[in-house]
């Protein structure tokens, strides 16, 4: 899933910066204030009343996407289902699950006829495992994102003053260049003071040197990013000393995270989502699981078609109540997690989701018949408390083999990680490059998919 929350900035400088209609600028404030205090109250909410909310959103969006979105229209009447015969969430399992490939299949059907699709805010999957997914969001479903984002600040302590630097990957070297136009500029200038993009090209040591000189309050990236940057910091001895470092867009495991804590000597904390389906879930203070917002999405986490128990990891399987525009219910998200049941310390009632695991198409065969996933994998890297040079694992035609990346990875961390993988998978080849692990590198990459 790309990393939806980058966005945020960018949509909320277009939603309520820049309107075409500077009348609108006031009710659309309004609006985005009412809703941010909605969901932060949500997010005490019973399980009774948590329930009926999302019973009462599901209802509705089930009504639209019938009467407005002809994907649906012809599924629903193919099974001979009516909106109306889906009563409550407990009734989801009479829904058919769409898949990446249905939504692309449908192009345009899988839109509401009655969505300006000019006035939609348009964007994409990153297609890191396939191709880029187009997706819209309708208006409204932007001011569900802004309040979802803001309300994460909150849980976070975050304040409008602190500085964000965001690490984001670009092809070209291009710095996070204005853009044209003057308002466009002004908005540009008047950000920089206090968020700035970094774009990870080609050297994270340009970007260290930068984020030293920025010295931000709140880091964001991917954990690649996060890992690369932190692993620049330790070599130069650079220093920066942010409050906060946010990982989303991939699979953060336990030692990454303790790598980049103790490096840059702040608590990570980690979020999920995507651009496809939104925002779905974020640690809270505890860092003992991601609080899902149950109130915006449902998340199902299935084993075929059947209810997966808790700590099981299964399909996750999700339902985004707020975009109209292009609504996707039971999609299946292509990750792999597991839920748990019971409270977070932190006494918020939004459901736990207990771990990402990755994606289903990255998970590999153990010579024991186990499949086990990215997580699983880099876990196995770091065990034993070793630190092991940046790495991709390739699967091709049943072959597995490590590429580690450094010109100063020793020999030992080499063996150590050959040991370590042939343990799992049987004989491993150990492919070593001179040149330093790029950006745009994911930690797996399963050709045989
Ligand atoms: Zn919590």
């Amino acid at each position: 899933m790309k990393n939806h929350c980058v966005l945020v900035t960018d949509l909320q400088i277009r939603r309520y910066v820049l309107p075409s209609d500077f009348s609108k600028i006031p009710t659309l404030i309004l609006r985005a204030l009412w809703l941010t205090r909605t969901l932060k109250k949500n997010q005490w909410l019973s399980e009774q009343e948590l329930r009926a909310l999302q019973t009462k959103k599901l209802r509705a969006l089930l009504r639209h996407a019938y009467s407005r979105v002809p994907f649906y229209h012809q599924r629903f009447r193919s099974i001979g289902l009516y909106p109306d015969d889906i009563k409550g969430v407990e009734d989801l399992g009479r829904l058919p699950i769409i898949t990446k490939d249905d939504v692309e299949r449908a192009g345009t059907q899988i839109v509401a006829d009655n969505i300006d699709l000019k006035k939609s805010f348009k964007t994409h999957t990153s297609g890191t495992m396939g191709h880029p997914l187009r997706v819209y969001y309708d208006p409204r479903y932007l001011d569900h994102i802004t309040a979802s984002s803001r309300r994460y600040r909150s849980v976070l302590g975050r304040k409008s003053w602190e500085k964000t630097a965001v690490v984001r990957f670009s092809d070209s070297d291009s710095k996070g260049e204005a853009g044209q136009g003057i308002a466009k500029r002004t908005c540009h200038s008047f950000r920089r003071n206090y968020s700035r993009n970094y774009y990870i090209s080609y050297s994270a040591n340009d970007i260290a040197k930068e984020l030293v000189d920025f010295q931000p309050d709140v880091l964001f990236g991917r954990p690649i990013y996060l890992r690369l940057l932190a692993e620049e910091f330790r070599r130069t001895g650079y220093k920066i000393s942010p409050r906060l470092v946010l990982s989303r867009g991939d699979v953060l495991d336990h030692s990454n995270r303790k790598f980049i804590e103790t490096t840059l000597g702040c608590d990570v904390y980690d979020s999920y989502g995507g651009n496809d389906a939104g925002p779905i879930a974020w640690e809270c203070l505890e860092k003992d699981g991601y609080h899902m917002e149950a109130d915006m999405t449902i998340c199902e986490f299935l084993k075929g078609e059947e209810n997966a128990n808790p700590k099981e990891v299964s399909d996750i399987v999700v339902t985004n109540l707020n975009n109209y525009a292009m609504p996707l219910i039971r999609y299946r998200s292509g990750d792999k997690g597991s839920y748990r049941s019971g409270m977070c310390a932190c006494g918020r009632t939004l459901p736990i989701l207990e771990s990402v695991e990755g994606r289903e198409k990255e998970f590999l065969a153990a010579r024991n018949g186990e499949r086990l996933s990215p997580k699983t994998l880099q876990e196995i890297a770091y065990r034993n408390k070793s630190l092991p040079p940046m790495f991709q694992i390739f699967h091709e035609r049943d072959h597995i083999s490590i590429h580690v990346y450094g010109e100063d990875v020793s020999d030992g961390s080499i063996s150590d990680l050959k040991a370590k993988f042939s343990d799992v998978f049987g004989e491993t080849d150990v492919v070593k490059h001179k040149e330093n692990a790029k950006a745009n590198m994911r930690f797996f990459l399963n050709k045989a998919s």
